[in-house]
């Protein structure tokens, strides 16, 4: 497979063909432009909707206050003036690398000369409560317009995971008048993404707003007839529910990659130009695995700046050049009144730095920074947006 495709190529009828049509992919797509793609763009999404920002989806549009025009990613012109081709709703069967093509599930084919993988990642499935009215998971727009059909007339929600979307959705609930009650696995709110402290920030927080947070909660049943109406745990509580959303995690969207014969690495694995083992096939966003300097190791992240970046790294490589994917990490989660902004990893920090308070009802807000071997590795910032800026350029 040769990697011999320059910009002057791209000038003649070369085709770039993006799979997956959500931040990453639509960031990739109009960025090939600018960067001189001069041939076809075609980016295929699964979903009906024009791409669209997913962060609202657990905030503003679950609470009402935002629908789909509000949140496109782009207005419908820019992808006309930008003569991108969006094929929406169209779903990818295969990619033959050997042949240079893609094969849709109608059985069209479509060549290419570069492609690019922005696939995502996709909501991990609890094996239980299948086909019960009123379990829900959110990923998707459609996921939220059924999550709100079935919050009408609700009292009593259980939120199973207490990750961001777990919490933020929580927080929607509990503001629209349900009684919210959140189990988690782990032994802390946000372990995955986050320090102890500010776990316990968060437990305050939504517990003063009257949210029953469980941790060390092994969930074993979502039980109901055709419609949910409690979730058990191992140690024999039971919790009505009059709605269940689920939010315990995703995993990356890697199976056309996989068949394809894409090297897989917790993720499509991609090297420090956004390249898969494949030289003419890129990859970015919640999907994609790459090695990341700052922190010596290969990193799979799950945040709308990643598939921002790495999409733009992308379309300058997918064009001819030669930029490496460097950016420092940074993540935001609104719940009720505050709003979290990190910057970097902190898993694995030895020493961390509080500045402010950790009490959630003092205006102060807080910056807690987080080193390794007396190197700043990563922050949190509640209240303080000056310092978040700060320290993003530090990381
Ligand atoms: P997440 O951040 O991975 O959190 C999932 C949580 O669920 C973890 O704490 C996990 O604990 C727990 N869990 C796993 N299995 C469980 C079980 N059987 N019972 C109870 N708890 C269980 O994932 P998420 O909150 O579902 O979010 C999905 C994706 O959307 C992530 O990529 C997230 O970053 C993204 N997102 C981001 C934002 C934001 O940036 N503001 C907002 C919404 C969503 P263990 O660690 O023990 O598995």
């Amino acid at each position: 497979m040769s990697d011999s495709l320059t910009l002057k190529d791209s000038s003649s009828d070369a085709r770039c063909v993006i799979i997956g049509a959500s931040h990453a992919g639509s960031q990739l797509a109009v960025n090939l432009r600018k960067n001189g793609w001069a041939g076809e763009i075609v980016l295929i999404g699964a979903e009906a909707e024009l791409p669209y920002h997913r962060p609202p989806l657990s905030k503003t549009v679950m609470a009402g206050s935002k629908t789909l025009d509000n949140i496109l990613l782009r207005p419908p012109a820019m992808y006309t003036s930008n003569a991108v081709t969006l094929r929406l709703a169209t779903t990818v069967q295969r990619i033959v690398p050997d042949q240079k093509n893609i094969v849709l599930a109608d059985g069209e084919t479509l060549t290419y000369d570069k492609l690019a993988l922005c696939t995502g990642a996709r909501p991990i499935k609890l094996p239980l409560g299948d086909g019960l009215d009123g379990v829900c998971y959110l990923r998707s727009y459609a996921d939220v317009e059924t999550i709100r059909q079935h919050l009408q007339g609700r009292q009593r929600a259980v939120v199973i995971g207490a990750g961001y979307i777990g919490l933020e959705a929580a927080a929607v609930m509990t503001q629209l008048g349900l009684q919210v009650t959140v189990l988690e696995r782990a032994e802390r709110v946000l372990q995955r993404v986050t320090g102890e402290q500010v776990s316990q920030y968060f437990t305050d927080l939504h517990r003063s707003y009257g949210v029953e947070i469980i941790c060390n909660a092994e969930v074993i049943g979502i039980n109901g007839k055709h419609t949910v109406d409690s979730v058990s745990c191992a140690d024999g509580s039971n919790y009505p529910a009059d709605i269940v959303i689920v939010g315990i995690g995703v995993t990356p969207e890697t199976g056309l990659a996989q068949d394809a014969g894409l090297r897989i690495e917790n993720g499509i694995y991609v090297d420090e130009y956004c390249r898969t083992s494949d030289a003419d096939i890129y990859a970015a966003g919640d999907c994609a695995s790459y090695p990341d300097s700052r922190y010596q190791r290969r990193v799979r992240l799950e945040s709308v700046q990643n598939a921002n970046d790495q999409a733009r790294i992308a379309a300058i490589n997918i064009c001819g050049g030669h930029e490496v994917y460097d950016v420092a990490p940074w993540f935001w989660s609104d719940q009720f009144d505050i709003k979290l902004q990190s910057t970097g990893l902190s898993d694995g920090f030895d020493e961390s730095q509080l500045e402010g308070s950790l009490d959630p009802a003092d205006p102060a807000g807080f910056v807690l920074q987080y080193f390794r071997d007396g190197r700043l590795i990563a922050a949190d910032c509640v209240r303080r947006p000056k310092d978040f800026m700060a320290l993003k350029g530090k990381i």
